[in-house]
């Protein structure tokens, strides 16, 4: 969109039928009723102005601003999230309270005084929460995500998500003296589309195809040709056969691993070789439509626990009435996997029967209640950060910037934890890589130094 608004033309290939990638929004249509819903919940936020403003001309009054409720839930009893202090003290007891406390100084005294070393995703949280805080809020959950113990998790991701966030700020909140007696702030509310996240890439492509930019979706490269320094020829499959075109310059964000394969000449055996070891968790969704008015006021729930197979569900509804019929409501429910485990390969039954009978048991809905059930795979979702990516990816990161013709962006292309608005904003640098030829360093998108759920929350210019 940004090319296209200073006279660039473009051609965008997409594999799926529609685009928006994992912020796209899907129809679901029984009968009359309509469902829409995301591919998990999708909060907008961000700390980047240029981004709400481009954002509140695309969609109008469409762009809503939303209460926010999530919540961990863990042995039967829901937790606020992000952590509400009072709640933990008043949920888990004076006993295990005071051991958060004890082991919070303790940690305090390992990591700071004694400057025990910060190296993996386990250590900064337990140095940060304390170990009894961080297992109960962290830890298991982001297991659960990962699949692998925190021991060998890059605390590159605990300074994505929670840099700068600690027992100490939140037991001031808790006392009155922190942020959260300022302004409205991303933890109480956040911005959504009236029907769903992907109206905002629904939008961008209705521009592009007015302004002459051509969108092949159900299409897919199958061969980049190169010569060692700039793309010169992709052949692609399309609806209608096969083409090729000849770019003046590409931008990439399909999965790297999946660029690199594509590229022809193969890249050296070395770049190869590490990006053979960089792994993706995969996701299993379950979408529930059911005849029921409401199942929680949560928008999503998290839930930490090992014992249980699913890691967090949400409701549409409660992102914008208009997600469901009236009288009607949907759940989403989200497990993580790799390609090899069991879930990975489970039909739609078995993971109907295997979610419900905890959903039974919490009251949230009965087997009567569900109307229809949807299941849907999706296999480079998260990119792991595990103790050795860095390495790797800076092997396949230094051969990748000697392609001139290359911007390589986005979560899966440049294997990045990240969320919509930094993609967007990837995009918006690489146009600028492309048209003013400067170096801009795209790892610094995403990268803030400070908790991300900090922060006040925009206001609307109208
Ligand atoms: C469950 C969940 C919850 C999330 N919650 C939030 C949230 O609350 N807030 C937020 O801002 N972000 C959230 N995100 C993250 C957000 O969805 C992503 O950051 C964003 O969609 C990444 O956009 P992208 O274009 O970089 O990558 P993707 O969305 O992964 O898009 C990549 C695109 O490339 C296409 N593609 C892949 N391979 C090929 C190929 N070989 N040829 C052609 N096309 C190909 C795919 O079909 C896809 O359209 C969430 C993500 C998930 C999964």
């Amino acid at each position: 969109m940004e090319l296209s608004r200073k006279g660039h033309r473009a051609t965008v290939i997409e594999r799926d039928q529609q685009i928006g990638g994992l912020a796209k929004t899907l129809t679901i249509r029984e009968g009359d009723d309509v469902f829409l819903t995301d591919i998990g919940p999708h909060r907008f936020f961000s700390k980047n102005q240029y981004l709400y403003d481009f954002i509140e001309d695309l969609l109008h009054e469409e762009w809503r601003k939303v209460p926010r409720l999530t919540r961990q839930f863990v042995d039967g009893k829901y937790f606020n999230y992000p952590v509400n202090f009072q709640q933990v003290v008043k949920n888990l007891g004076l006993l295990r309270s005071a051991r958060i406390g004890f082991d919070y100084v303790w940690a305090r005294l390992r990591y700071g005084l004694f400057k025990k070393p910060l190296r993996t995703f386990e250590d900064y949280v337990v140095a940060n929460f304390g170990r009894s805080l961080a297992e109960f809020s962290m830890i298991n959950y982001s297991e659960k995500i990962w699949g692998i113990p925190c021991a060998e998790i890059h605390p590159d991701w605990a300074k994505q998500r929670i840099s700068g966030l600690n027992l100490w700020s939140v037991f001031k909140n808790a006392l009155g003296l922190g942020s959260k007696k300022g302004p409205k702030s991303l933890v109480d509310e956040f911005y959504y589309p009236q029907f769903g996240t992907g109206r905002i890439y629904q939008e961008i492509g209705k521009h592009l195809v007015a302004t002459g930019t051509q969108i092949f979706t159900d299409s897919e490269p199958v061969r980049i040709r190169h010569d060692g320094k700039r793309i010169t020829e992709v052949d692609l499959r399309t609806p209608d056969g096969e083409i090729t075109v000849k770019p003046g310059k590409v931008v990439e964000s399909v999965p790297i691993t999946r660029f690199l394969e594509l590229l022809d000449p193969p890249p050296p055996p070395a770049v190869r070789e590490a990006a053979s070891k960089l792994r993706w968790r995969a996701q299993i969704y379950l979408f529930l439509t059911l005849d029921k008015e409401k199942v929680t006021d949560d928008n999503w729930i998290y839930f930490p626990s090992q014992d249980i197979p699913f890691g967090r569900t949400s409701e549409m509804k409660n992102f914008s009435k208009d997600m469901c019929p009236p009288g009607k409501t949907s759940f989403f429910v989200e497990f993580f996997a790799f390609e090899s485990d069991p879930l990975w390969t489970m039909t739609k039954e078995q993971v109907v029967d295997l979610v419900m009978p905890y959903f039974e048991k919490w009251g949230f809905f009965t087997r009567k209640e569900v109307r229809q059930t949807y299941l849907w795979k999706r296999p480079h979702v998260y990119p792991v950060y595990d103790s050795h990516y860095k390495e790797r990816l800076g092997v396949v990161q230094q051969w990748l910037e000697g392609i001139e013709n290359l911007v390589y962006i986005g979560r899966p292309g440049r294997f990045r934890y990240t969320n919509q608005d930094h993609s967007l904003e990837m995009g918006i640098i690489a146009s600028r890589i492309l048209l003013e030829g400067r170096k801009y360093d795209m790892d610094t998108v995403g990268s803030e130094n400070e908790y991300f759920e900090k922060g006040p929350i925009y206001e609307k210019r109208i």
